[in-house]
């Protein structure tokens, strides 16, 4: 089946689906929208008052400034994949609980495996908390990590942002580095694929690699400047 198809599959289900109680207080539910191919993900929390009104994502004030936010990076939203880790709306916009989350994040599957995203931006607690378990967003919110071949940016939820100050300023800084992280993350892929090497190397590889490749050089040209431009590369990396 074609990603565009499963895309509409999953929301054909998603429609009707009574899988956690959570579609008691549904209006509409939410699957998510965006290009099949897209190749930038961004996975928010749940449906609010104007989605679940609505069927669609980010539709109200924290959607707005998320349009922004993508602006700021140079996207645009008809770029981008925008879906939820539950989707249908939580009543009161109260936390999504974890049977509700593990109920509903077959979709989100069948929704990455479709698109297979290079990047993929998760907003909130709720949706870093798919990918990377026992992480703290306040420690690692901006900082990039490869999940299984992707690259998962956690920023903090705009809805959160929007109000405070001081994660506001986070949120825009995540955002205008996310240019960079995309260019990294498509160079990793055409390297991955132009590579014939079977061995895969475990993260963090760049850095790692980076050192080695120095280390050698310094072996065998002991003439070398210290300055060689291949001093410059780690640098680069260490915003990674
Ligand atoms: N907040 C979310 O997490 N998702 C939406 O779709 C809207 C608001
Ligand atoms: Fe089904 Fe997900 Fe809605 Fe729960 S939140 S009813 S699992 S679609």
């Amino acid at each position: 089946m074609e990603a565009k198809e499963i895309l509409e599959q999953v929301a054909r289900e998603v429609a009707n689906c009574e899988k956690c109680e959570l579609h008691l207080s549904r209006k509409k539910s939410v699957p998510g929208e965006g290009p099949p191919n897209a190749e930038i993900l961004l996975i928010g929390e749940g449906p609010g008052f104007y989605e679940n009104e609505q069927g669609r994502p980010f539709v109200g004030p924290s959607g707005q400034f998320l349009d922004e936010l993508l602006r700021s990076a140079g996207l645009k939203r008809a770029d981008v994949f925008i879906c939820n880790v539950v989707k249908c709306r939580p009543p009161s916009n109260r936390d999504p609980q974890p049977g509700e989350l593990a109920a509903c994040r077959p979709y989100l599957e069948r929704q990455l495996e479709a698109i297979s995203p290079i990047v993929i931006v998760t907003l909130g607690r709720y949706s870093m908390g798919h990918f990377l378990t026992n992480a703290r967003i306040s420690s690692i919110h901006g900082r990039p990590s490869w999940v299984n071949g992707r690259l998962i940016v956690p920023m903090y939820h705009p809805a959160a942002a929007l109000h405070q100050p001081s994660l506001r300023k986070d949120i825009e800084a995540d955002f205008a580095n996310l240019p960079k992280m995309i260019i990294m993350a498509r160079q990793k892929l055409a390297d991955d694929q132009s590579s014939k090497a079977p061995v895969k190397l475990s993260e963090p590889s760049a850095p790692f690699i980076v050192e080695q490749l120095s280390l050698i050089g310094n072996d065998t040209q002991p003439e070398e400047k210290p300055e060689s431009p291949q001093k410059e590369e780690p640098k680069q990396l260490s915003l990674f």
